[in-house]
């Protein structure tokens, strides 16, 4: 059943390109109305593609795509009043600013001071009055990126696919490129979808994440729960920093598994499939979790040596190895954090150590 506020459902689609490799593979996802929503995942992990099947450029080998509840897998790009912003922002270098944005009202066939009218406002919206007569060439990375952003929602779109928008830009005009995109979508409540490789990007943006791997959607979620709670040891490592290691499982209590690691037993959050006792398992925790206030006979308090401190301003990263030879991260506070060669109890608190199947 289709929810109300669908705007774009895939059921089951897979796509291969050359009849052998599925690229896209058996994806369910549902955009629901307004959301900005993103596509995170590694080179090669098929947020291109899909983003190409939601906007008509590619079509499903194999299921369906509905909009509107219609059925669109062979309705052109044309027919789908879909705004997007591709990678490399593919401007026009010989036209004007102004003729730019005015090309998708050109191709609508609207009049011209219709036309004028939108031009003007899109470009008040990504803040370019004054740049109308101006090629692209003439304008900062940063600039050519909103007229890019101005032509794709010039024409009212239902919906906005970017694809990796600011990927060609420093860090610094990134950051503020990253809230304008933010602020722009919650003025304007259209629907976006937004591509990118990038784990903090996603997590600052979006309403919902779908992480990519090999072509399958690994978790689909909010941020804070993709981070809180990852699905799988993929989602852990690809979304923020795990420290990831091998146990064995010995056994379970409410919620909890208990493993033995080779510096002895540990608890954590019990996110088996159908792992018994004596198999093989993974522990994950995260840097941040890790604490260095660790006492003598405490649940999940192994001893460590401090290999490595370094300085990072706004925190201190630990490289720390246990007696029985195991490497982990740990990021703390300046004050907190012990000197290098110290010895010291370090705590994994068993709400933050989460077990996976070891595959
Ligand atoms: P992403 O955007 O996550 O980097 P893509 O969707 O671009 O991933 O690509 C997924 C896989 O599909 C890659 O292995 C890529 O080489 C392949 N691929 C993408 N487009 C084509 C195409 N037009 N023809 C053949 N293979 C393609
Ligand atoms: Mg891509």
């Amino acid at each position: 059943m289709l929810s109300a506020d669908s705007v774009v459902s895939f059921k089951n689609v897979s796509k291969t390109y050359d009849g052998k490799t599925f690229v896209v593979r058996d994806l369910n996802l549902e955009l629901k109305k307004g959301e900005f929503l993103t596509l995170l995942g590694p080179s090669g992990s098929g947020k291109t593609t899909t983003l190409m099947l939601i906007a008509g450029f590619e079509h499903p080998t194999t299921g369906v795509i509905q909009m509107g509840g219609k059925v669109i897998n062979d309705l052109p790009p044309s027919r789908r009043n879909i705004g997007i912003v591709f990678q490399n922002y593919a401007l026009f270098p010989h036209m004007t600013i102004a003729e730019n944005v005015a090309f998708p009202l050109q191709v609508r066939r609207l009049s011209k001071p219709e036309i004028q009218e939108r031009v003007s406002a899109a470009l008040v919206k990504v803040q370019l009055t004054g740049f109308a007569e101006r090629k692209p060439s003439q304008l900062s990375g940063g600039q050519q990126q909103r007229v890019a952003l101005a032509r794709a929602l010039v024409f009212n779109p239902s919906l906005v696919l970017m694809d990796e928008p600011l990927g060609a830009l420093d860090r610094r005009l990134r950051e503020v490129m990253q809230l304008e995109i933010r602020s722009l979508h919650a003025a304007l409540g259209t629907t976006f979808v937004y591509v990118t490789h990038d784990q903090s990007e996603a997590l600052t943006m979006s309403d919902r994440v779908a992480v990519f791997h090999e072509g399958a959607i690994q978790q689909l979620a909010t941020p804070t729960d993709i981070y809180e709670n990852p699905r799988n040891s993929f989602v852990a490592r690809f979304v923020g920093e795990s420290n990831q290691f091998p146990a064995i499982l010995r056994g379970t209590e409410d919620g909890c598994a208990i493993v033995e690691t080779p510096d002895g037993l540990l608890k954590g959050r019990n996110f088996l499939a159908d792992e018994a006792a004596g198999d093989q398992v993974l522990v994950s925790i995260r840097p941040e979790n890790i604490s260095t206030d660790g006492a003598a006979g405490d649940d999940n308090c192994f001893g460590v040596k401090v290999i490595d401190r370094i300085f990072h301003g706004d925190h201190v990263q630990l490289s720390l190895r246990t007696a029985a030879g195991i490497k982990v991260i740990s990021k703390s506070s300046a004050e907190l954090a012990p000197q290098q060669d110290k010895d010291v109890l370090i705590r994994m608190r068993k709400e933050k150590c989460i077990i996976f199947p070891a595959k």
